[in-house]
């Protein structure tokens, strides 16, 4: 069956075809987080989609190159790295890896890329002087390097690609400094930003004197650096399809690197938003939460995930506590389920049941229906328990219902054992307790049990010997 997807593009669900129909490579690039500060699971929202367009592209068989940068330069960062008084890579360094961190508790597979923008200076300043030499820049009476939309609009290129504009409303020769902006002020916007004193320690030499690279450009230089000029796919939140795609569509498209008649995309996918109580959840309106809120209040990464994939990729979400306490209950019911196949199993082996795969699959193939998959998965569960409490399977049909399961799971990713989860520092101190108890050392091992106790873990005994639970 052919892969369905919606394309902002073309405003339409389209079959999913590569540039080269030929090739089964993909090149996807999603805009990462910019790393200012903690990323909000609204932001995971958005990363967990495009971790699941990844791994769905490769369960139909596709080779991916997964490039996500890490924006770690723009306006937000200098301001906040101008207050903290440190090096742009050390305040930055701090809010990368938690990031990584989170991606990783969330179940996403690593990107095969994560540039930083701050190494792509000499791509980014090649690329403006592309677009100078093209008669599409300019520098301004500020030293900045600014993109020109009529230049751009005159050479019978779309701005608008993504979104309809009304130019009727734009007054010529205005101009926008910041990165971020509405459609109602479109206007020619900074690829490069002359240095000012506000900007601190944070700028580069260029041909237009020092300064710095503007959002929209990074990602253009970087995706079409890693990517090629043209390539296939291109995610982000929706709050991104103006400005900052459609920029990138301008700049990319008006270096006109691309082979003829090829777009610098062929296919636009945007995440919406999650909210909270109907509003979106932003650091800006204060309604947010990060990944620690809720693992401090004892969900984990796999259940989270589950809910930020309950829900259509294209419908706004509500967040709510409530949400995450259905999805820990479901996510117990599919555990209890797979638990009794694995012991029915036992060491027999079976390819997998097509029967299970083939539903959730046609279930994805229509614009990544995640609720037509999860009916499926869970119409399964139960069908299974019947089975199993009929004692009607076999442990070979148990081992084929584990390896469809599986199959399944390489998509969803919510399937880590809940022990893999546990933070690699308290495995290390459930050894250290088992050390002791083998030393006799038993007051030591209650010390470490109380320890583990108090990060919200229980030993359990089981036949494979000892294992964390969460309390
Ligand atoms: P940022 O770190 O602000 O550049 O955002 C990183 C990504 O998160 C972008 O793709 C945004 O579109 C996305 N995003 C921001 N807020 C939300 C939200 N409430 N729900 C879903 N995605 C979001
Ligand atoms: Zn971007």
């Amino acid at each position: 069956m052919a892969l369905k997807l919606f394309n902002t593009l073309s405003r339409s669900i389209e079959e999913f075809v590569p540039l080269d129909p030929d090739s089964k490579q993909v090149g996807m690039y999603c805009c990462g987080p910019t790393v200012y500060d903690s990323a909000h699971i609204g932001n995971f929202r958005t990363f967990v989609f495009a971790d699941l367009v990844r791994r769905y592209l490769e369960f139909k068989g596709y080779r991916t190159r997964f490039v996500m940068n890490i924006t770690d330069v723009e306006d937000k960062i200098i301001g906040r790295v101008r207050e903290a008084k440190i090096p742009l890579r050390e305040y930055t360094g701090k809010y990368e890896a938690a990031f990584f961190e989170d991606l990783k508790n969330l179940g996403c597979l690593p990107p095969h890329d994560t540039p930083h923008a701050t190494e792509f200076i000499p791509e980014i300043i090649a690329l403006v002087e592309k677009l100078i030499t093209r008669g599409l820049a300019y520098k301004a009476a500020d030293s900045s390097v600014y993109f020109s939309i009529d230049k751009y609009r005159g050479c019978g290129c779309v701005y608008g690609q993504l979104l309809k504009l009304n130019f009727d409303e734009m007054r010529t020769g205005e101009r926008v400094k910041s990165d971020d902006y509405s459609k109602e002020s479109v206007a020619d916007f900074a690829l490069w930003k002359a240095r000012v004193p506000e900007d601190g320690d944070v700028f580069w030499p260029s041909p237009w004197g020092e300064g710095r690279p503007g959002w929209h450009i990074e990602c253009s230089a970087m995706s079409m650096k890693l990517l090629g000029p043209s390539f296939d796919l291109h995610l982000g939140g929706e709050d991104l399809i103006f400005p900052h795609h459609e920029d990138e569509i301008a700049q990319s498209e008006g270096a006109g690197l691309q082979p003829s008649g090829q777009p610098f995309v062929k296919h636009w996918m945007h995440g919406a938003h999650l909210l909270v109580e109907g509003r979106k959840m932003s650091k800006s309106l204060g309604n947010y939460y990060v990944l620690h809120d809720l693992t401090s209040k004892g969900f984990t990464g796999r259940e989270i995930r589950f809910l930020l994939l309950s829900a259509h990729y294209r419908e706004t979400f509500n967040f709510t506590v409530k949400g995450l306490e259905g999805a820990q209950t479901s996510l117990a019911r599919i555990d209890e389920c797979l638990a009794k196949l694995r012991e029915l199993a036992g060491n027999s082996q079976a390819p997998p049941d097509s029967t299970l795969v083939e539903a959730f699959s046609r279930a994805l193939d229509e614009d990544l229906n995640v609720a037509g998959a999860w009916g499926v998965v869970f119409d399964w569960v139960r069908d299974t328990n019947r089975h199993l409490a009929e004692n009607s399977l076999t442990p070979v049909q148990a081992a084929a219902a584990l390896a469809a399961w599986n199959r399944v799971d390489s998509v969803l990713g919510v399937g880590a054992a809940p022990e893999t989860e546990v933070p690699t520092e308290l495995t290390a101190l459930l050894d250290q307790r088992q050390a002791a108890r083998k030393a006799r050392d038993f007051k030591r091992a209650d010390v470490i049990r109380e320890e583990l106790k108090a990060k919200g873990w229980v030993i359990e005994d089981t036949p494979k010997g000892a294992r964390l639970k969460r309390l």
